[in-house]
């Protein structure tokens, strides 16, 4: 059995031809699918009976449950934990700007890149995420709220990167103008540096932003919290940046989470505004979320500040992240912990 909703309208429209059914079916099947947003193969009521129960010994739809829903008083971020049809659970929060609903989703169920700030990483990688299901949570999400969303941040669990083909079909679909039909620029991927991907990325002729998780502006630093470093340096990551970027036509940003003691010093300010300035990226200071088990914690707001107007005085480009939902469980993978800690499922 397969996901329905993984199905591009040119694979759908060869299934359907293996079935001997006319070329348009595949229109109203995926119009069906990814327009009016059923739940279930009975529900396509101009399609004939016959077809439908065909198409429902080859095909399901994944339907996700909401365990949770977290609210923000402050702001009206939304995080949601859903649950996946083999048990597991993941996350994803809405986020209201001015500008419209942004969603993060996660791309893996846990993740294998050991972040040291990081509790998505804590109890490692269970699997992928197939494209249905990251699509899933987006739709879920917006049926939950009856509002469309207008941006997608790959940022949540997950390095999307690890889990390249599914990430790529994700963005074809939710980018598709039959489908949902989101704008490929209003779709950002952040990963956390892997260098083959993303040359790969580079040349499938996606419109979309990469977002580097850089957290820190040299190699001995970076390895410090990140193990990925040890992998790919900083410099060959930086040069693959640099040629998505001029490949794209895309301006790159840097992910900067600041850490008290650990990456927020003005030699750190001085550093970082240097790349960034000399690969016209715009920076993204996230003061990180406090992970009780990771021990790292947010600098004072001064320090914050005075980080930020160093940058800013040396010419990058910069913005301190909106703190959206400190009152409830916002940073990555700390809703999903929690719950999976109170199931007695954790193992670590
Ligand atoms: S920050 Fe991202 S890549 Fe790093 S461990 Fe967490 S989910 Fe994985």
């Amino acid at each position: 059995m397969e996901d329905i909703r993984g199905l591009k309208k040119s694979e759908l429209s060869e299934r359907l031809r293996e079935l001997s059914e006319p070329a348009y079916r595949a229109g109203q099947i995926y119009d069906w699918v990814h327009v009016k947003r059923i739940s279930g193969i009975s529900e396509m009521t101009n399609i004939s009976k016959k077809l439908r129960d065909r198409l429902s010994q080859e095909f399901y739809i994944t339907v996700l449950s909401i365990e949770e829903v977290q609210s923000s008083k402050q702001d009206g971020t939304k995080k949601y934990l859903f649950s996946l049809a083999d048990g597991n659970v993941i996350e994803a929060v809405l986020m209201p700007y001015h500008f419209g609903n942004s969603v993060c989703i996660s791309s893996q169920v846990g993740c294998r890149m050991g972040c040291r700030f990081c509790a998505s990483t804590l109890g490692g990688l269970v699997r992928n995420l197939s494209a249905a299901e990251m699509l899933s949570e987006v739709y879920a999400i917006e049926e939950d709220t009856g509002q469309r969303v207008s941006h997608v941040v790959l940022m949540g669990t997950g390095e999307p990167l690890d889990n390249f083909d599914e990430v790529v079909r994700f963005i074809e679909l939710i980018s598709d103008p039959e489908g949902a039909g989101l704008s490929q620029r209003n779709i950002t991927l952040s990963t956390c540096g892997i260098v083959p991907r993303i040359y790969e990325l580079s040349e499938l002729g996606l419109k979309i932003t990469l977002a580097l998780s850089l957290h820190a502006a040299t190699q001995e630093k970076r390895l410090l919290t990140m193990p990925v470093a040890g992998s790919y340096e900083l410099s060959k990551v930086l040069e693959a940046c640099r040629y998505y970027a001029e490949r794209t036509g895309r301006r790159l940003t840097f992910e900067y989470a600041v850490v008290k003691d650990v990456n927020d010093s003005m030699e750190d300010a001085r550093r970082l505004s240097e790349l960034a300035v000399s690969m016209h990226a715009h920076i993204n200071l996230i003061p990180v979320n406090p992970v009780e088990e990771c021990g790292f914690s947010e600098p004072p707001r001064k320090r914050l500040e005075a980080f930020y107007n160093e940058l800013s005085e040396r010419g990058a480009n910069v913005t301190i992240r909106r703190e959206m939902g400190r009152d409830i469980d916002s940073a990555c993978g700390q809703l999903r912990r929690r719950y999976i800690k109170n199931a007695g499922i954790c193992a670590d």
